[in-house]
């Protein structure tokens, strides 16, 4: 009886040192991880504010699309970190959504490939996609999904030397499709083929080798992945030898042709003459976007809350209302209702533009009577395809 239960005291006591050096271990990864996020946050602002200075000591028209390109980049740089950090979040706290609809593979990968051609390009790597030849159909989020594969190609970018070769290939077998990126890069270590999916996990931490990643983009893909029911495995013979990324997705039958496809219609050029009411308590967000919109030969007027906004509105009668949310004296739903009980409000296309995207979000701004809701920054060419839908 004094033996068991001393088995039993001991298994307890081993376990407890297991967990113990598994929340240290976690500690330790956090600690690394928010060194590394200061630092790669920080990293992309010394090019903005040279860009700036750059902006303001010289009118060589050279100097200055130069300057503009840096800090273009390093913003969108900045801008991707910061949305790769809150979609983690969002999957581990189940508070992902996906957009389902029936989407083609061929417009996942193209629009993957758009995004990743800037890394592949600057490292002179060649890319080389294979598409079965008939259609693959899929239940999918395709904005989730093509981050799914602009991550593992972006990936391949960073971790092969340039010049190497890159290829993305599908293969329908049976109701699946398996899309397989491979490059010929720097490879993985046997050891780290499933952990390198763990969040946080970087394969070489130490901050001067760092590529400007944070060592969740892996994570994204595998949530992403799982969440539209499929699997995402690694593979590679070793260090220097290359990496092959495996995506299986289950795939739909394709439905009979029907009338039209309809689909967003392409780009249509952005008309301008629009009239424009800007609102944000930010005074500086206020007035950059509203310059910006000028330029684009938009008619625009500014508001800093709520009650502005709709004394805007009446006077002003804007085509179209870009609406902030959080603002002193009355906020943007509030001011969003109050615009739609004019008779002359209800016309008017009225869009949250605002820092928060969560679903609930969302589902706030559409119960106040926004037709859209976008989260800032919202890049020009965004901005420019609605202002030619209005
Ligand atoms: P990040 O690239 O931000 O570090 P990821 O989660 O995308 O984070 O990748 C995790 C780690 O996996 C990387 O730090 C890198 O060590 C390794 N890795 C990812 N893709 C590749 C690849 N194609 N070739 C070699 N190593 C890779």
């Amino acid at each position: 009886m004094v033996l068991v239960q001393l088995a039993h005291i001991t298994s307890v006591a081993i376990e407890n040192a297991r967990l113990n050096s598994a929340l240290r271990e976690q500690d330790r990864r956090k600690d690394e991880f928010l060194a590394l996020l200061a630092h790669e946050l920080r990293n992309p602002l010394a090019p903005i504010r040279n860009g700036l200075e750059a902006l303001r000591l010289s009118d060589d028209p050279a100097i200055q699309e130069h300057s503009q390109a840096v800090m273009d980049r390093q913003l969108g740089h900045m801008v991707r970190l910061i949305d790769d950090l809150l979609d983690v979040s969002r999957i581990s706290r189940n508070k992902m959504e996906l957009r389902r609809a029936r989407v083609v593979l061929a417009d996942v990968v193209n629009n993957a490939v758009e995004t990743a051609r800037p890394f592949i390009d600057a490292a002179r790597h060649s890319l080389e996609v294979t598409l079965p030849p008939r259609p693959v159909i899929l239940d999918a989020d395709l904005t989730r999904l093509a981050q799914v594969f602009s991550n593992l190609l972006t990936n391949s970018a960073k971790y092969t030397p340039p010049g190497g070769h890159i290829r993305l290939s599908a293969e329908r077998s049976g109701g699946e499709v398996r899309v397989v990126v491979r490059d010929d890069g720097i490879g993985i270590p046997q050891a780290a083929l499933t952990s390198i999916f763990d969040m946080f996990s970087q394969i070489d931490r130490s901050i001067e080798r760092s590529n400007g990643g944070l060592g969740i983009g892996l994570a994204l893909v595998k949530g992403l992945v799982e969440m539209h029911g499929g699997t995402v495995t690694c593979d590679s013979a070793g260090p220097g030898t290359g990496s092959a990324f495996t995506v299986t997705l289950p795939v739909l039958e394709p439905r009979a042709p029907s009338a039209s496809p309809g689909g967003p219609g392409g780009d249509r050029d952005s008309s301008s003459g629009r009239r424009v009411l800007v609102v944000d308590d930010n005074e500086d967000s206020a007035l950059t976007m509203a310059m910006m919109l000028r330029l684009l030969g938009h008619k625009v007027e500014v508001a800093h809350d709520g009650l502005a906004a709709v004394a805007g509105a009446e006077s002003f009668r804007p085509d179209i209302i870009l609406m902030d949310m959080g603002m002193p004296r009355l906020n943007g739903y509030d001011a969003t209702r109050q615009i739609r009980q004019q008779p002359w409000g209800a016309a008017i296309r009225i869009i949250a533009l605002t820092g928060w995207g969560q679903e609930s979000d969302r589902a706030r701004s559409k119960e106040a009577g926004c037709d859209l809701h976008m989260v800032k920054p919202v890049p020009l060419a965004e901005l420019k395809k609605l202002l030619a839908t209005v």
